[in-house]
């Protein structure tokens, strides 16, 4: 029925032969996509089985540190030493001050005298805004270039290490080695997954050092651009201008600290921080209608923060667009490098390879495989200011393992028997071939460098194999009876 309009009319009935066709063609279509659905999750679970992924070893303990910087002296030399190398090797700085007003000490440290007091504070709270625009005409923003002198910008530490109040340095962690969780301290129970007892010491790659000034000592003075009591008061007059006038003022620093961020293998330091507590007491007079209230005393505590951030000259060479320390080629591929650097804008890039026949690098970072398998290292150099930057990476060429299966992946043994297992490593072209064997249980079953497997007790043992190339693994478990005939005999 649902045919005859179309059959109505001769030209569409004379198409009903090519729109049997057409049916047979989506028949054949949705035949051969269901085929190939079927047929990829066989070969998808077959991949499953076959790859059960990487396991490369566990990565080898942090290097010792071996005496860390760790007494005052100590510690003030070494932060001393790298804003010495800083001066020398002339970094790209970034600086700026910022005021801390809004946080609870802020507001908390606001403590007026006398039966007004609630609401005084109150009040003064709401003046934050201006505040804060006058303290931002005391900020040092200040962004250098590279090559740049930056005794002008940097501050030096001086005086003594006497003038410590403290001095840490943070230089571990604590890790959970069956979550990966981290801490500052070891937990006998990890707080993520429950482990017992499983944290272990980890060396952080930069030093976090506190040095602590004791207050009114003269070293802090010495190392903090200061302004005089008069610039404080024409900027906190201004500041609370529609709230107040300012009638006494006393500053008083507190707290002073230098927290640094230092590379530990290179000393380079990756950040500095000046901080202080700057302890303001003033006598202020509301302004009308406010005035009947009459001189007040106030005092509160602003932390003004000096940072400087450095960017060292440096070049990173990149694949795929990240910094990397190797890469894999097949034989005859081609590929490229390219180059994230950290100089003035015009540095000249020198590219080379240690080995051109193994991998040939042009001018321009495009890399060439030769036919043999090998390994090159591919630097990348510049010269700035009399010195030579240079980033290095390994390539090397092979065609890759892409995974391994062996050739049972159950067995039943009876102790004292043994069984040749084979592992098969795909690509059969990858350059590395070879496997290392291993059993989870050596009680239950042993197996050699070959394979060999010897059941030793009753139980059940996987035995696996990784390959030399990339940690691909395979699995076969083994089910070890007794001995029943010798028992029945
Ligand atoms: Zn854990």
């Amino acid at each position: 029925m649902t045919d005859r309009p179309i059959a109505a009319t001769a030209p569409i009935a004379e198409k009903e032969p090519n729109k049997k066709a057409y049916k047979w063609l989506i028949r054949g279509t949705v035949g051969l996509l269901t085929l190939f659905f079927v047929a990829g999750i066989v070969w998808g679970a077959n991949d499953i089985l076959l790859h059960e992924g990487k396991y490369p070893p566990e990565a080898a303990p942090d290097e010792t540190i071996t005496n860390p910087p760790a007494t005052k002296a100590e510690l003030y030399d070494y932060v001393r030493d790298a804003i010495a190398l800083a001066l020398s090797e002339k970094p790209k700085l970034n600086a700026e001050t910022t005021f801390n007003l809004h946080d609870e000490a802020f507001m908390d440290s606001i403590a007026f005298t006398g039966e007004n007091a609630d609401w005084l504070t109150n009040i003064m709270k709401h003046t934050i805004p201006q505040f804060e625009d006058q303290l931002k005409k005391g900020e040092m923003n200040v962004e250098t270039e590279y090559g740049d002198v930056l005794d002008a910008f940097l501050w030096h530490i001086q005086g003594d290490p006497n003038d410590l109040s403290d001095a840490a340095n943070v230089f571990n962690y604590f890790r959970c080695s069956v979550c990966g969780n981290t801490e500052d301290a070891p937990q006998e129970i990890c707080p993520n997954c429950g482990s017992e007892n499983a944290y272990v010491e980890k060396f952080r790659d930069e030093y976090n050092i506190v040095l602590s000034f004791a207050d009114g000592s003269d070293a802090l003075f010495a190392h903090f651009p200061m302004r005089s009591n008069e610039e404080r008061l024409a900027m906190l007059g201004d500041g609370l201008a529609s709230f107040a006038k300012i009638n006494a003022i006393t500053v008083q620093y507190t707290n002073a600290r230098i927290v640094a961020n230092i590379n530990r293998t290179t000393k380079k330091i990756n950040s500095l921080q000046f901080i202080k507590d700057i302890r303001i007491t003033a006598g202020i007079q509301p302004i009308a209608p406010l005035d009947y209230v009459g001189i007040a005393d106030v005092s509160f505590t602003i932390q003004e923060c000096n940072t400087f951030n450095f960017t060292w000259l440096h070049a990173d060479i990149c694949s795929d667009g990240n910094p990397a320390e190797s890469k894999i080629l097949s034989p005859k591929q081609a590929s490229y490098l390219s180059l994230k650097i950290y100089a003035p804008e015009g540095t000249k890039i020198t590219w080379a390879s240690d080995r051109p026949e193994i991998v040939a690098i042009d001018a321009d970072g495009y890399i060439n495989a030769g036919a043999e398998n090998g390994e090159a290292v591919i630097s990348a150099s510049f010269d700035f200011d009399g010195k030579t930057y240079t980033d290095t990476i390994q390539i090397s060429v092979k065609t890759p393992t892409e995974g391994v299966k062996i050739d049972r992946r159950k067995l039943s043994m009876k102790t004292g028997e043994t069984a040749q297992l084979k592992a098969e490593v795909s690509p059969s072209d990858a350059t590395y071939q070879d496997v290392t064997w291993h059993s989870e249980n050596p009680m239950i079953a042993e197996v050699d460098a070959n394979g060999l497997v010897t059941a030793k007790n009753r139980g059940v043992v996987a035995i696996y194999c990784l390959t030399e190339d990339d940690y691909w693994r395979a699995t076969c478990t083994i089910t070890i009876e007794g001995d029943d005939s010798r028992g029945a005999n």
